[in-house]
């Protein structure tokens, strides 16, 4: 019988507050498009890995604490892990890095520190520890080891670009679903796509394909940049 992981993106997609002051561009950020992205790169990743995974709050809604908590419970899962993103103020300001809580237990204070060393050594920022999380609800009221993580700051510039890329959401999923199988001594599996391909540094153009008509181009324009946060162009051809 394989593991089983309780993931928890956090809040709801309109839960107040939780979103990065107004960008340059005039667009916003919400904690929760964050949360959830990571939790379905994580739900790929660690499917791969041979972990079962159970969704708490598979939907957009803030599903209560205690729900969520509940539903890991009652599945008997083995982990609990929540993913956020982190905010200092309503402002932009200096506060930066990533910090992990740890739930009341040594087993869960154990997976804080794998979790939290994956997870600076994939995204280089600043190294804020570990700190003890047994007063969260999440950690107070399940019964199995709970760890949250605080993936950078909203309200920090640099890091609310980080968090509304594609590619650090990627490299968060990655380092978690990394760090929980040292935690469960299973053996990573990466993507098979590159597995036994070294980079070479080089700048590379994706493309995706031809479409009739600028109707048609432009709804799978927006679905990509919906389903991905990618940013995709649109190129006349005589293809
Ligand atoms: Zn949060």
């Amino acid at each position: 019988m394989s593991y089983l992981i309780a993931l928890d993106d956090g809040h709801g997609i309109n839960t107040p507050g939780k979103r990065t002051p107004t960008f340059s561009d005039g667009s916003v950020m919400k904690e929760n498009e964050f949360n959830r992205r990571v939790v379905a790169l994580l739900y790929v990743e660690l499917k791969r890995c041979g972990f079962r995974i159970l969704l708490v709050a598979p939907t957009g809604e803030d599903i209560p604490l205690g729900t969520r908590v509940k539903r890991a419970n009652d599945a008997k899962a083995d982990f609990y892990l929540s993913v956020h993103a982190n905010a200092a103020g309503g402002m932009w300001g200096k506060a930066e890095g990533i910090e992990t809580y740890a739930g009341k237990t040594e087993a869960s204070k154990r997976a804080a520190r794998i979790l939290q060393r994956y997870l600076i050594q994939g995204t280089k920022l600043k190294d804020r520890g570990i700190k003890d999380g047994s007063w969260l609800y999440v950690a107070k009221y399940t019964n199995m080891p709970t760890v949250l993580v605080e993936c950078g700051f909203m309200d920090n510039r640099r890091e609310a670009e980080l968090l509304r890329s594609e590619a650090y959401r990627q490299e968060c999923a990655v380092e978690l679903a990394r760090g929980l199988c040292e935690y469960f001594s299973v053996p990573y599996v990466p993507e098979p796509a590159v597995q036994g391909i070294a980079d070479d540094g080089k700048t590379y153009r994706l493309r995706t394909g031809t479409f009739k008509g600028i109707t048609t181009a432009t709804r799978f324009k927006n679905e990509l940049e919906r389903k991905f946060g990618w940013t995709v162009y649109i190129e006349e051809t005589d293809a």
